[in-house]
């Protein structure tokens, strides 16, 4: 072992109380610390935050971390304090703060106590937020969530295409770091395109959840009574069941209590406090399911959700992967059970009616994969992971044999070997 080894090893220890790198962490971190520009694509719960935090902490400057989502800035700023021995170590810099909150963070910007400034895209593109940290030293410029880069990605974000641009305006050589969970090949090539690091250091893990298994049920009108004996035959575990609009949430959620289930609705259209206060009684287990549109999960950290069901079919495979991917996520058990009938294809297809053209032919791309992977009579899991540019073999591959698909091969096609999906 190297003694710049050693040291990093010990910087994990020391500020996060880990003794081991995961995955691919250790060779990110040694990219981003040379100062080259690096690219990362790990699934959601790879640990892709402390790709960015460790070397933030150890490099001379601050660090601008570029985020698109308020609530997870607020929980990293957290945990970063948590660690530190100064409340100054990580800011979050938005519209939500006062001047005199403003005035302190940039003091501690200036004195060098502070390692990670939090951004919200819309912030840095304001003129005296530009102005200022050009004035000081700034040790690399992470995007995290760069997907939302690409028209391509699931959570489009039009002000994260002028990052590049305030990047070079902030300094000429800030190393960049964009990390994302979604691993399509053309949202990949956005990105790095993009925010011009094609020379990037690419790091990719693997996407494969072997311990989910993936299953698609036609969706008939007794979807309700299915989703419930699901539910009952899984008493006492943890589920989440997406629904794609807010009625049917409540709707759903009601039908389940009446029929004996503890079950709770989540979706935009709550207040602030029910949305938390259904959200705790998830987490502390007050109830057993959450009935929720795609507003919940983001950032919800519950290891042991036993069961992800869709009563709508999403609108991409990458949303798909995302939501099922909140199962499992401690390794265990994780039923992934997607309820489909081609009427809700439909459905998707007529909201998009009334958006631009290009954001029209992009969606029904995306649906057409979502159709190919609902009908296929092929493995789930290999569809999932050749659409993210990797290749698995059933035979040798983990969790080879953990979908419907493989485990009771539908009759009425004959898979052929020279089928390739
Ligand atoms: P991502 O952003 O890729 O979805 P996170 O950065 O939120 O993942 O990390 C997911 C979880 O993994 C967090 O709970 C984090 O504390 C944990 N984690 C990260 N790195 C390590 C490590 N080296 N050892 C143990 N746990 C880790
Ligand atoms: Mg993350």
């Amino acid at each position: 072992m190297s003694k710049e080894e050693i040291d990093l090893h010990a910087e994990l220890k020391k500020y996060f109380g880990f003794s081991k790198f995961k995955g691919l962490q250790e060779s990110v971190i040694r990219s981003l610390v040379r100062g080259d520009d690096t690219f990362v694509i790990m699934p959601t719960g790879g640990g892709k935050s402390l790709c960015y935090q460790l070397p933030a902490l150890i490099k001379e400057g601050t660090a601008i971390i570029v985020s698109p989502l308020i609530a997870l800035m607020k929980n990293q700023v957290d945990a970063i304090r948590a660690v530190s021995q100064h409340e100054g170590v990580a800011h979050v810099l938005n519209s939500s703060l006062n001047k005199t909150e403003i005035k302190q963070v940039k003091e501690d910007i200036k004195s060098g106590i502070t390692k990670l400034l939090y951004v919200a895209p819309e912030s840095l593109t304001k003129e005296e937020n530009v102005e200022f940290l050009r004035s000081v030293p700034i040790s690399f410029m992470a995007v995290d969530e760069a997907h939302c880069i690409s028209e391509w990605g699931h959570d489009f974000r039009p002000e994260y295409r002028n990052l590049r641009h305030i990047i070079k305006r902030i300094g000429d050589n800030i190393p960049i770091i964009g990390l994302t969970a979604t691993a399509t090949p053309k949202v990949q090539e956005d990105i790095l395109k993009s925010l011009d690091i094609t020379g990037a250091n690419t790091f990719k893990a693997s996407f494969n959840r072997p311990n989910l298994y993936y299953e698609v049920r036609p969706k008939t009108k007794n979807v309700d009574s299915d989703i419930i004996r699901f539910i009952k035959q899984n008493e006492g575990k943890s589920g989440i069941v997406y629904c794609l609009s807010r009625k049917r949430v409540e709707e759903l959620a009601q039908v389940l209590q009446v029929n004996g289930i503890k079950a709770v609705p989540y979706h935009a259209g709550l207040d602030a406090k029910t949305r938390v206060k259904h959200q705790d009684m998830f987490l502390m287990e007050d109830v057993d399911v959450v009935v929720a549109t795609i507003a919940f999960g983001m950032g919800i950290d519950k290891p042991d959700v036993r069961f992800v069901i869709h009563h709508d079919i999403p609108k991409s495979i990458e949303s798909y992967y995302q939501e099922t991917g909140r199962a499992g996520r401690d390794g265990g058990e994780g039923h992934c059970l997607a309820f489909y009938a081609y009427k809700d294809i439909e459905k998707l297809e007529k909201f998009m009616a009334g958006k631009p053209v290009a954001e029209q032919e992009i969606g029904h791309a995306l649906l057409q994969e979502v159709v190919a992977f609902a009908e296929s009579s092929l493995s789930r899991r290999k569809f999932i992971l050749h659409y993210f540019g990797e290749e698995f073999d059933n035979e040798t591959g983990e969790g080879g044999d953990m979908d419907d698909n493989v485990r009771y091969p539908k009759k009425q096609f004959e898979a052929k070997d020279d089928v390739v999906i």
